[in-house]
């Protein structure tokens, strides 16, 4: 759920700033209203570069599609739209865009090195060559071939019925397609729709183009800076804060905080016997139930098949009974493995000693914890390292339990 908020974020801030310019369009003076007519360049431009870094053919299909359809709208309807070919380009335009935005939409994020996705954006950029120089030297052209291109009334709006019904497919399908397909929520095309649809369909509003173009680049670039700082500070395996978002959020924990080490039990043994696979999986599994551990503390991936949880504002004592609730969860738990490939291989002898075992089909596996807080060590790094060594005490007295720091 607030995964979902987090993202709904930078789509309603774009929306918040794009109003606000808009409202505040009266008093720009007119160097400001000619920069605000060339931003959507520069802020698009950004997000296509930032996409081609990041290897990413959504974002870059769509960052593209905005700066096309801008110069388009910028080059080609200064006109009033009744006028032609301006509304002509007007119908072309508010068709086009949906459309492509959609077609980003459904096609799966391939990167842009794809030779796919290259021989898509060769076919689209001939095409919309042929449509712009038909418009250069042949404006009448389209209304000739297609007189329905200049019809409006959408809902009472500037737009055709066809293009307003791609608007309003495109919009949902782009909510939804990520979450049916178990992807993270995007709001970068759906964004861009609305963008684009506010834009096409109050086109006859002052600047209203650079400044929803202007927002939809905007929502590009924080997007894509969101996902990054992920990439950065999330695991990848396990999908928990790393060890660097350890250190990120340990800056600022302030000097009353508790530390557990927790490592699993034997675990090499665990990817000898039912492969690495099924390893992972137990790695995720374990993650998931440390991070739903009581008492408000936060779980990391510290490295391998050792984990940290981090207890802002208690002492060590104040955390024990969450961690033996939760060292007795994960020891009670069985884990059920999905890849039948990697399915144990037979083992009789020494089940005890290899920490993890299996009882009808399941596989369990224990944990042990080394518990400092911060009264234990000036700084954060000895702290640490208390925590550890309560931890390799609890290894050397067995496994499957916790030992304090003294
Ligand atoms: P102990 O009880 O003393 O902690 O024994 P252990 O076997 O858990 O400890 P050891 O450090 O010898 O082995 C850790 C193993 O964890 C070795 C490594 O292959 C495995 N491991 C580390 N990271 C991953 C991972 O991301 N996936 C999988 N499947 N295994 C991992
Ligand atoms: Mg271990
Ligand atoms: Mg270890």
């Amino acid at each position: 759920m607030s995964q979902i908020l987090i993202r709904l974020l930078p789509p309603l801030f774009c929306l918040a700033l794009a109003l606000f310019t808009y409202w505040q369009l009266p008093w720009l003076q007119r160097e400001q209203l000619s920069l605000l007519d060339q931003l959507p360049f520069i802020v698009c431009t950004l997000a296509a570069f930032m996409a081609v870094l990041a290897n990413r053919s959504r974002d870059l299909g769509a960052a593209g599609t905005m700066l096309v359809s801008y110069w388009i709208i910028n080059h080609f309807l200064q006109a009033p739209l009744g006028t032609e070919p301006a509304g002509q380009v007007f119908g072309i335009i508010s068709l086009c865009l949906p459309a492509l935005l959609m077609l980003f939409i459904i096609l799966p994020d391939t990167g842009w090195r794809h030779p796919a996705f290259l021989v898509l954006v060769a076919f689209i950029s001939i095409f919309a060559l042929i449509v712009i120089s038909l418009f250069q030297w042949q404006p009448l052209w389209f209304a000739k071939l297609m007189p329905g291109l200049g019809e409006t009334g959408f809902l009472g709006l500037r737009l055709s019925t066809s293009a307003g019904l791609l608007f309003l497919i495109a919009l949902p399908l782009g909510v939804a397609l990520p979450l049916l397909q178990h992807e993270p929520p995007d709001t970068s095309l759906p964004g861009c729709v609305l963008f684009g649809f506010i834009t096409m369909g109050w086109f006859e509003l002052p600047y209203i183009s650079a400044i929803m173009f202007s927002a939809a680049g905007l929502l590009l670039i924080v997007n894509q800076t969101h996902s990054l700082l992920n990439m950065v500070y999330r695991d990848e395996l396990t999908q928990i804060p790393n060890r660097r978002a350890l250190l990120r959020d340990v800056r600022s924990m302030g000097s009353h905080y508790a530390l557990a080490m927790v490592d699993v039990d034997h675990f090499k043994k665990v990817n000898d016997n039912y492969g690495h696979d099924v390893g992972d999986q137990i790695l995720k599994a374990v993650a998931a139930k440390l991070r739903r551990v009581a008492g408000g503390g936060k779980a990391y991936r510290f490295g391998g098949e050792e984990f940290c949880l981090l207890f802002r504002g208690r002492q060590s004592e104040q955390v024990l009974d969450f961690l033996e609730e939760l060292r007795r969860t994960i020891a009670d738990y069985d884990m059920t493995t999905r890849d039948k490939k990697s399915r144990p291989r037979i083992h009789k002898s020494g089940e005890k000693k290899r920490g993890a075992s299996r009882r009808e089909g399941n596989i369990r596996v224990t944990i042990s914890m080394g518990v400092a807080d911060s009264q234990d060590a000036l700084h954060f790094e000895g702290v640490l390292k208390a925590a550890d060594s309560a931890m390799y005490r609890a290894k050397e007295g067995g496994r499957n339990q916790i030992q304090c720091c003294y």
